[in-house]
């Protein structure tokens, strides 16, 4: 599926934007999808994904217009491929497409790690809360390998950084103690997305991530070492997980696991990312098609 959103791009120019944010050193392809057993869900396409090892200018991004201030992304593109994923849209700037490439071609900040040691030390960072998740997910397969939100958080940890995950990942478990003992000194919660409690449609919406009940299974787990956690319900996505008696039995698992809290937020299909989730929707809820389109053209004003 390629994106007819954003221009196509032949790879030396993908190359070159690359370039442009990063120092691209070596390209890999590993199928770090064939190697992992979080997902139970069968597929079809055992894609190739390609891994880029870049070294980084920067590590630690500016927010602005959140609730948050800065962000820490050691890793670009996502390969759970949730079809609602807005952080599609941030993939057009390394000169990639918001569909197929977003899931295939992760950029991997492979000096993430050193990047953060000089630049926590700046006095505007100072005990500010550092957010991880907001653009692709920090414990995707590639962790396994790589283990730059292992090591992020051990420097953020020895600076007193108060710190926020957001993951859909049972991998973010093996780090329950380093995580439990930041929730201890400068605060840490990790926050697990969960949309809907239906295997099926997560299957549709969110294609290789782990199944919902292994997120909250997972989520209990860190709750039980004393960790704050709870869920983001986000987004809600009308006419699939905005009935209330599925959001009722969402908070409900959600308690009895263990969890501190539930968020949620509404759909916004925004430009930049409604070509990937529009043409999902055609394949798997043509009803809904009408009512999303709409809803992107609402979305694009705003
Ligand atoms: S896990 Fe998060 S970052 Fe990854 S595709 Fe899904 S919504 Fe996007």
């Amino acid at each position: 599926m390629r994106s007819a959103d954003c221009h196509p791009v032949g790879s030396h120019e993908i190359v070159a934007n690359l370039q442009a944010a990063f120092s691209t050193i070596a390209k890999t392809e590993h199928s770090f999808y064939a190697c992992t057993m979080e997902t139970t869900f069968p597929t079809s396409a055992r894609r190739r994904t390609h891994y880029h090892e870049t070294i980084a200018k920067t590590i630690v991004n500016p927010v602005k217009g959140m609730a948050f201030s800065w962000s820490i992304s050691p890793y670009r593109g996502c390969v759970h491929a949730c079809t609602y994923c807005y952080a599609r849209a941030s993939h057009a700037f390394l000169g990639y497409d918001t569909g197929e490439d977003f899931e295939r071609e992760i950029v991997v900040k492979v000096n993430a790690a050193e990047l953060l040691q000089h630049e926590i030390r700046h006095p505007r960072l100072r005990h500010q809360t550092m957010i991880m998740g907001t653009i692709s997910d920090p414990y995707q397969p590639a962790e396994h390998h790589y283990r730059l939100t292992r090591k992020i958080l051990h420097i953020l940890d020895s600076v007193a950084n108060p710190t926020q995950i957001t993951t859909k990942s049972t991998t973010v478990t093996q780090d329950t103690e380093l995580l439990a003992g930041m929730a201890s000194r400068a605060g840490c919660a990790v926050n697990f997305t969960v949309t809907t409690l239906d295997d099926d449609l997560a299957r549709m919406l969110e294609p290789r991530a782990p199944s919902p009940m292994q997120r909250l299974r997972a989520m209990a787990q860190l709750a039980e070492a004393g960790i704050p956690t709870g869920i983001f319900a986000a987004p809600i996505l009308p006419g699939l997980t905005d009935a209330d008696d599925d959001l009722e039995r969402l908070v409900a698992a959600v308690a009895d696991q263990g969890g501190h809290y539930v968020m949620a937020s509404a759909m916004r299909i925004g430009e930049g990312f409604a070509k990937p989730f529009l043409d999902a929707a055609r394949r798997d809820f043509p009803h809904l098609v009408a009512r999303y389109e709409r809803q992107a053209r609402v979305g694009f004003r705003g």
